[in-house]
């Protein structure tokens, strides 16, 4: 286990109120108490935890800044190591000054996630509490931070833990029996077993169910506009950005390249991708911009079909229809401003989901806005306490786990000895406890914590 003390600026390299330094481990305490001169004389290690210091850190003679300091000593600390925190003013320069006189009086630079590393390996945490610290920091919407925060209070390992506690009984048993036959019969206990099965398979399946919510949450809907040119594309996007930033233009197909925007609608991120005007074209330039929209396509989860409800349709819209065939598309007949030319039923083959929408007025866009909730939330736009898989590293071991169970169920149809079944139990107990990281490699960790930000 690593002791040396580390340290860190906790916060954003620009320009801002205050600037955190950070320092752990066994030193902390001795290192801040060279560099920092309390206003009122007392030394850091001869004040009590959890309390304030007003003061100046100096380098040598020369005063560096002017600081509160928060001391907060083991085990009661963000790493369960003695930690200070000096709070300075946020200028890039006094924060790498502050830092390096730290560094010099004998700390180590801390490695990127380093302190929510050691409040793992410290026991503070599991590994699904760390990895949710990274998900809020990167939270982009309200669904991703409530996801992520109940993550952090423990709910997913709550969870993993209740499972890996069943399985493990079992094993146990199986254990005491082969060992010690007179006291344990292993009559009829096949049955039991599969009933144990069945029920920790059941709910390893659902948390697995309900990762493809959480991607949705969390990473967003990879969304892609299709349609003719001047049918209002990017008058779409401007609509539901809120902003200018696709160029709205009457000249047919300047919309050249694709445009990729992050959109929060009430709470759902879609990942836009507006693409130029899908059609038959001789520009090259254009010629680009199709392609790629092809090749988005086969990325998209969702497809916004724009049409322009003023005009007839053309042959152009059934080979737009033809490319979309089998994708989750929502047809949108917009212009409905204007005199229609094309009615809901025309357009009753091309797909399932048609919603009218002005761009121009903005009209619609609420009921898409419920379409897409529907589609890819069920509905349920609220979290409450259920808990969702958001982490792919999560799902590929509860999948893992799953694999096990099945063949501890294909070893008891074929009426296997009880020891084979007590192998693949013991590997899916262990699939899951990667999950909140009982039994990782190091260098999982590693690639982990090195996501981390900088301080954290
Ligand atoms: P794109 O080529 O599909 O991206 O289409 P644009 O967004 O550039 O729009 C083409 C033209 O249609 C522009 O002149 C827009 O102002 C106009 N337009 C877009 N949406 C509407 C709408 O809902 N109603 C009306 N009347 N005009 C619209």
């Amino acid at each position: 286990m690593e002791t040396d003390t580390i340290a860190a600026i906790a916060t954003a390299m620009a320009a801002s109120g205050i600037g955190i330094i950070r320092i752990s481990g066994e030193d902390a305490v001795e290192i801040a108490d060279r560099v920092f001169y309390a206003k009122n004389g007392i030394a850091l290690k001869d004040s009590l935890s959890h309390t304030i210091h007003y003061g100046y850190i100096k380098d040598e003679n020369e005063i560096i800044d002017e600081v509160i300091v928060l001391l907060m000593k083991a085990p009661n600390s963000y790493t369960r190591e003695d930690t200070v925190e000096i709070d300075c003013h946020g200028g890039v320069l006094v924060m790498q000054k502050i830092l390096e006189v730290v560094v010099r009086h004998g700390a180590r630079p801390a490695e990127p996630g380093e302190f929510t590393k050691r409040a793992f390996l410290n026991g503070r945490i599991d590994l699904t509490q760390a990895e949710s610290v990274i998900d809020i920091i990167n939270s982009k919407n309200e669904f991703a931070l409530k996801s992520s925060v109940q993550q952090l209070r423990g709910a997913v390992r709550d969870q993993i833990q209740i499972l890996r506690d069943q399985i493990i009984h079992e094993t146990a048993f199986i254990e005491s029996a082969i060992d010690d036959p007179e006291h344990y019969s292993l009559d009829d206990y096949a049955d039991h077993l599969l009933q144990i099965i069945s029920e920790v398979r059941k709910k390893i399946q659902y948390l697995v169910d309900t990762s493809d919510q959480g991607r949705v949450l969390k990473e967003g809907i990879n969304t892609v506009i299709v349609g003719k040119p001047n049918v209002g594309k990017s008058s779409l996007l401007n609509v539901l950005a809120g902003s200018e930033r696709a160029i709205v233009t009457e000249v047919a197909g300047t919309t050249r390249d694709v445009l990729e925007e992050q959109i929060n609608l009430n709470g759902i991120l879609l990942n836009m991708i507006d693409t130029a005007g899908i059609r038959k074209t001789d520009d090259i330039v254009e010629k680009i911009g199709v392609d790629k929209a092809k090749e988005y396509l086969n990325l998209a989860d969702l497809v916004l079909y724009v049409i322009d409800s003023s005009k007839a349709l053309g042959p152009e819209d059934y080979e737009i229809a033809q490319m979309i065939r089998g994708k989750n598309v929502i047809v949108l007949m917009n212009k409905s401003d204007l005199e229609p030319n094309i009615t809901a039923e025309d357009l009753s083959e091309i797909a399932e989901r048609i919603i009218l929408i002005s761009a121009k007025e903005g009209d619609g866009i609420e009921a898409l806005t419920q379409m897409i909730q529907t589609m890819f939330l069920h509905g349920k736009i609220s979290l409450n306490d259920e808990v969702i898989i958001t982490n792919i590293r999560h799902k590929n071991a509860l999948l893992k786990a799953l694999e096990s169970l099945n063949l501890v169920d294909v070893s008891i149809q074929n009426q296997m000895p009880e020891d084979f079944y007590s192998i693949d139990l013991m590997n899916a107990y262990q699939a899951l406890g990667e999950i909140i990281g009982e039994s990782v490699e190091d260098d999982l960790a590693d690639e982990i914590f090195s996501k981390f930000c900088m301080g954290k």
